[in-house]
């Protein structure tokens, strides 16, 4: 595992900006079933299948609609579409079922690095989301991408909070900077999602090595769950969870007033059993554009790459 984190982990990550690796893995059958495992499908009526599976494991939901590093505007402006189009979806299922979906947006794939008003376009993109979720009763959780949008990121929620407070957003806890900003949110009493973070890092910005990574993880968490925010623990690390309720209630914070996160196609089981003793929300991915979600779950886990090569073998 440490050869893996020191010296696969980054391979695998870097390899996989290669145009002719992602056109290559995107052709291959091979490549669509190790997909499905962690994405249920390309479509609208796919994730709405998998909405209802999940809530009737008595989870609750947050829904991305794949993609990042969106390069123009257009493009931009068809995910915003993607999203009004789920939130419609929602609503219906809001109807029967209220109070368990969220949406997580990505402000790249909303125009974060476009050259010109990147920052401005994302974050009027999202206030178009935002406003349509509200309509929905759905919630608004801001993903969190690699080190260098961060400071952007977090501007543009401050500003989105200041109308709509039940905005979230992800912290990181591998990025260095993570317990101030936890001390911030924290105090403003947002919702956080907490993560270990699954981008390549330098070790300038972020923990190098698992075990500092997890420490600052519980550093973090304590600040969250002492805060007046809401704390949303993204993890599906068993000493994580156990810590998690344990944090709760050492500071005294309701079952109602944190959740446990976790990724579809990930500990399936586990997500059951959280479900049975406390409130688990399922982070579903859907759409065309999976191959940086799935090259990031890929790098996670030695394991994963082993199926996935095998399955290659057998082409
Ligand atoms: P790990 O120590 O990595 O894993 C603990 C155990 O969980 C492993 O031993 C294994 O059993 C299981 N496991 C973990 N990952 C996998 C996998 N890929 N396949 C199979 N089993 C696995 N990261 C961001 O950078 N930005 C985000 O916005 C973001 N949003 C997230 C939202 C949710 C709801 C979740 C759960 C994660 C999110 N992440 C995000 C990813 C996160 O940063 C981690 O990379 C990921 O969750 C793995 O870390 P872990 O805490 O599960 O612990």
């Amino acid at each position: 595992s440490t050869i893996f984190d020191s010296l696969l982990r980054p391979t695998i990550i870097a390899a996989a900006r290669s145009d002719r690796i992602k056109h290559t893995s995107e052709r291959l059958t091979v490549t669509r079933n190790v997909v499905r495992r962690f994405v249920p499908g390309d479509d609208l009526d796919d994730v709405v299948r998998a909405i209802w599976r999940q809530l009737d494991n008595g989870t609750s939901v947050s829904i991305d609609f794949l993609g990042e590093d969106t390069t123009t505007e257009a493009q931009a402006d068809g995910t915003v579409e993607a999203y009004l189009a789920l939130l419609e979806a929602m609503s219906a299922i809001h109807a029967a079922l209220p109070g368990q979906l969220e949406v997580s947006v990505k402000l790249t794939a909303l125009g974060q690095s476009l050259p010109e008003h990147g920052p401005k376009i994302a974050e009027a993109n999202a206030r178009r989301i935002v406003t349509a979720a509200y309509a929905a009763g759905v919630l608004v959780t801001v993903d969190a991408e690699d080190h260098t949008t961060v400071d952007q990121r977090l501007d543009i929620v401050r500003s989105l909070r200041g109308d709509f407070p039940e905005v979230g957003t992800v912290l990181q806890a591998y990025l260095r900077r993570t317990e101030d900003d936890c001390t911030e949110f924290a105090a403003a009493g947002a919702r956080i999602r907490l993560c270990k973070g699954a981008y390549a890092e330098p070790p300038s910005v972020a923990f190098p090595d698992r075990r500092l990574i997890d420490e600052a993880y519980l550093r973090c968490l304590r600040i969250l769950m002492k805060g007046n925010g809401y704390p949303m623990v993204a993890s599906h690390d068993p000493v994580i969870i156990e810590a998690a309720a344990l944090l709760a209630a050492e500071v005294g914070r309701e079952p109602d007033n944190w959740e446990h996160q976790m990724l579809y196609g990930i500990r399936t089981d586990e997500q059951r059993r959280l479900a049975a003793r406390g409130h688990v929300r399922v982070y579903i991915p859907y759409g065309q554009q999976w191959y940086g979600y799935l090259v990031r779950r890929l790098a996670e886990k030695p394991a994963n790459l082993t199926f996935f090569l095998r399955a290659l073998g057998r082409q």
